[in-house]
């Protein structure tokens, strides 16, 4: 209900961030953060009790030295540590649920700072508006290399295709609620796609365009291996479309067989002689291929039911620091 009355919402902000070896990164960051916090505290957009929330996500350099020395220098910051590396998605959810507790509404962000974190302001504003979720989509890739932006183009349109409701352009800088964030609770899914399950929660949404800069410092943490799971991860957990593809596949081939056994049956029968081997060849090869990418897809999808049955948590928290 609070939501019909927009100006009473807390205030109390949680920035999520998750950081896997993120030591070069995170002096700048913490610097620029520390800035525009104190800022908005200050001019009493938000409560004094919000906080930066930093997910070590199972580093193996000094990143939860850092947080911790962070923490116990000034109070502004806490830290999750998780048990070992879960992948970004994994810590972001840590982060957003541990958060979830102790705040109204969180942001989240990477720790490189590519995010503009100018464009919080008008996060913020939204929520104040009665947001329970607000997206930041870039205006531009003009920072990404052709390579990242044509593949991540490409990706957005497949996925659309396939039925999986996603914004454009859209990465995992957003403003949740505290009513969105217990909505998402609600998913007990093992195989996460932030992205692509924040949509289908519903409520009040809306979108902040910002510039997508460049790495404050560091190496991307996402490999190209990283990044091909997580798009698969994206299309098999928001669609099914793939297995009907097969079945149509399978459908279409078989046809296509029927009609050469037509053409073969009659050309014999005019006594036109059955040199077919080639087409033999290539009939085995596409049958071959369709029937091994088939098995793939859905043994995929089994492996997917297999982990979800397991019902396997998706992190651990060693510890909190707050
Ligand atoms: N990250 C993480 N666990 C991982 C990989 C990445 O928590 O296993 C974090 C990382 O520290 C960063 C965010 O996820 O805050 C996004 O990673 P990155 O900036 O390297 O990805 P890119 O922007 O290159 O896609
Ligand atoms: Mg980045």
């Amino acid at each position: 209900m609070d939501t019909l009355n927009s100006s009473n919402r807390g205030s109390t902000l949680y920035v999520v961030i998750p950081c896997y070896n993120e030591e070069e990164a995170l002096p700048e960051t913490v610097k620029r953060l520390r800035e525009k916090m104190n800022e908005l505290i200050s001019d009493g957009t938000i409560s004094d009790s919000s906080r930066v929330m930093l997910i070590d996500d199972g580093s193996a350099d000094r990143t939860w030295e850092m947080i911790n020395a962070l923490h116990n220098a000034d109070r502004l910051f806490c830290g999750v540590k998780l048990s070992r590396n879960r992948g970004h998605q994994n810590a972001l959810l840590a982060g957003l649920m541990t958060a979830r507790f102790r705040c109204d509404f969180t942001i989240s962000m990477d720790a490189d700072l590519q995010d503009d974190i100018d464009a919080m302001d008008e996060m913020i504003a939204k929520y104040k508006d009665g947001c329970e979720i607000v997206y930041g989509v870039r205006s531009s890739r003009e920072n990404d290399s052709f390579f990242k932006r044509a593949t991540a183009e490409g990706y957005y349109k497949l996925l659309s295709t396939l039925g999986g409701e996603i914004v454009y352009n859209h990465a995992d800088y957003r403003m949740m609620s505290k009513t969105a964030l217990e909505a998402l609770s609600n998913y007990g899914e093992v195989n996460l796609f932030l992205r692509g399950i924040v949509p289908m929660l519903g409520y009040k949404t809306d979108v902040v365009e910002y510039e997508r800069g460049e790495r404050i410092a560091g190496e991307s943490k996402y490999p190209l291996k990283k990044m091909l799971d997580l798009a698969e991860e994206g299309v098999t957990s928001l669609s099914v479309k793939p297995l009907r593809a097969i079945f149509r596949a399978g459908a279409a081939a078989l046809l296509a067989c029927l009609v050469l056994l037509i053409v073969f049956i009659v050309q014999s029968a005019v006594g036109i002689a059955f040199t077919g081997w080639k087409t033999l060849l290539l009939v085995m090869l596409l049958l071959g291929g369709l029937i091994l990418i088939s098995i793939g897809i859905v043994g995929e999808y089994a492996g997917k039911i297999y982990l979800e049955t397991k019902h396997r948590p998706p992190y651990f928290i060693e510890c909190i620091v707050e």
